[in-house]
């Protein structure tokens, strides 16, 4: 109703209009943006959401290239348990691959800057694992520059070893491999190798394009070299920042402190952070009333890919929440009330994800181009015969991905790939853990169970020909 009266149209026109897409509506259903943008098209009207969500309405203009420079990487350890995450994270924050710094950095904030010999920077996300990474991933941060994926030259490419894979995938951020333990009599790195090329993943000196460096975290054996590769990957992707603008970026971590307050780490992505600032994260705002950086150094500014803890806010927002510095204090107050509000109507629902059901309205609308899919399985030949089969279903308008795919059952690590990825979960003889279905009930992420690959597939081909009946 109330688009048909902006466009001075009868409501229902509107509603025909809607229909006319396979759409049931009645006069005061919300609609969503794109339906919107495709109707009011049909009468010859452009759709500009102002503002549409307060959540969003903060200015975010883009910055002039002669005020960017160049920003240091920020960089995640990735891989199976016990290939040596921590122990590589452990090396780097506290030895000296590091200049000048005695002591190096004994607390863990949950990221940390380390300053190379020659001057130049990288950051460290201090919470190691995909787990972390997609779950800030799924809450709409990317922060992540480029993911180290480290492996165990004494064990084999593991079942999360791919999984970091494929997470780092999903994303779209590119991947150096460390082969780690290299000190192990029973080491063999050209095994790795090999383990790796089997998967499509040829390390450069194999001929392929993925950097990749044998090390040793424990001793410390060529994590500088290991550090020189990530820089390369770094300059590849010509990162960039204006520090000379009021700071963005993303909440690290946050906890109650009994002394000090609301505590947080936060990562600066762009612009450069004042002691004093008004800062607004997530629901929660203040005065940065003290800065410190990963050494316990009381600082006064902090500018891109640098992390700070910062004292001052009202509450502890999550990690993977946006902060944004405002002018004032009042304006920074509405938005995070609002927000409060929101979270609140909206029973702490995030964002919906795409379902089976939708894809055909979807793909009538014209604005949906790729499926994710994410495929578990009981025994690995049916999982890649499927796999295969539904790559196959692509068409010259939807590209059908299979973002990751795995044998066991469905965990809640692939429901938070899929909210990241807005990917549907394909389960052939398995099922979700009790975690991973109340994860997916909450995030609303589409699980469909199979037992039979032709079901599947003819499944999965009918709601791409917009043919699947809708469940009741
Ligand atoms: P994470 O689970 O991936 O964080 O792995 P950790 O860093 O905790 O390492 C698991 C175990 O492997 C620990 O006992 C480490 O001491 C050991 N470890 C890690 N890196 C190396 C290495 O380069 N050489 C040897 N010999 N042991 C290592």
């Amino acid at each position: 109703s109330e688009l048909a009266t902006m466009m001075d149209v009868g409501v229902n026109q509107v509603i025909a209009s809607c229909m006319s897409l396979g759409l049931f509506v009645s006069i005061n259903q919300r609609l969503d943006a794109e339906t919107m943008s495709v109707v009011a098209d049909e009468f010859g009207y452009k759709v500009e959401f102002v503002s549409a969500d307060i959540l969003e309405a903060i200015e975010e203009h883009e910055d002039l290239p002669d005020k960017v420079h160049p920003r240091a990487p920020i960089v995640t350890v990735m891989g199976h348990v016990d290939h040596g995450k921590t122990s590589l994270l452990d090396y780097v924050r506290s030895t000296n691959v590091i200049a000048g710094e005695a002591g190096g950095i004994t607390q863990h904030i949950g990221a940390y800057h380390v300053t190379l010999e020659d001057g130049r920077h990288i950051t460290f996300l201090d919470t190691p694992g995909h787990e972390a990474f997609t779950a800030m991933r799924a809450r709409g941060a990317q922060v992540t520059d480029i993911a180290i994926i480290i492996v165990a030259a004494d064990d084999d490419i593991m079942p999360q070893t791919k999984e970091a894979i494929n997470h780092a995938q999903a994303a779209g951020v590119p991947i150096v491999f460390a082969i780690n333990k290299i000190d192990k009599p029973g080491a063999n790195p050209e095994k790795i190798k090999e383990g790796l090329a089997n998967l499509n993943f040829l390390v450069e000196e194999w001929g392929g394009k993925y950097q990749s460096q044998d090390i040793s975290a424990k001793n410390g054996t060529n994590v500088a070299e290991l550090l020189e590769k990530v820089l390369l990957e770094a300059e590849m992707l010509e990162l960039q920042a204006n520090k000379d603008r009021r700071a963005t970026g993303t909440i690290v971590e946050s906890s109650l402190d009994r002394g000090r307050g609301y505590v947080a780490t936060m990562l600066v992505q762009n612009g450069t952070l004042h002691q004093g600032d008004i800062v607004l994260a997530g629901q929660y705002y203040g005065h940065v009333k003290a800065m410190f950086n990963e050494r316990n150094q009381r600082i006064q500014e902090a500018g891109p890919s640098e992390p700070v803890i910062i004292l001052g806010l009202d509450g502890a927002p999550q990690a993977g929440d946006k902060f944004n510095v405002l002018e004032n204090e009042r304006e920074a107050r509405v938005i995070a009330n609002k927000r409060e509000q929101l979270s609140r109507e909206q029973g702490l629902r995030t964002q919906k994800h795409i379902t089976l059901d939708e894809i055909g309205r979807r793909i009538a609308i014209g604005n949906f181009q790729e499926l994710n899919l994410i495929v578990k399985g009981d025994v690995d030949g049916s999982i890649e015969a499927l796999s295969d089969s539904l790559i196959k279903l692509s068409t010259e308008e939807i590209q059908v991905n299979v973002i990751h795919k795995a044998v066991g059952a469905i965990s809640e690590s692939d429901i938070m790939l899929a909210t990241a990825s807005d990917a549907i979960v394909i389960g052939f003889q398995v099922r979700p853990s009790l975690q991973a279905r109340r994860l997916a009930e909450k995030e609303e992420v589409d699980i469909r169970l199979y037992s039979i690959i032709y079901d599947a597939i003819n499944e999965i081909k009918s709601a791409m020909e917009g043919m699947l009946s809708p469940e009741i």
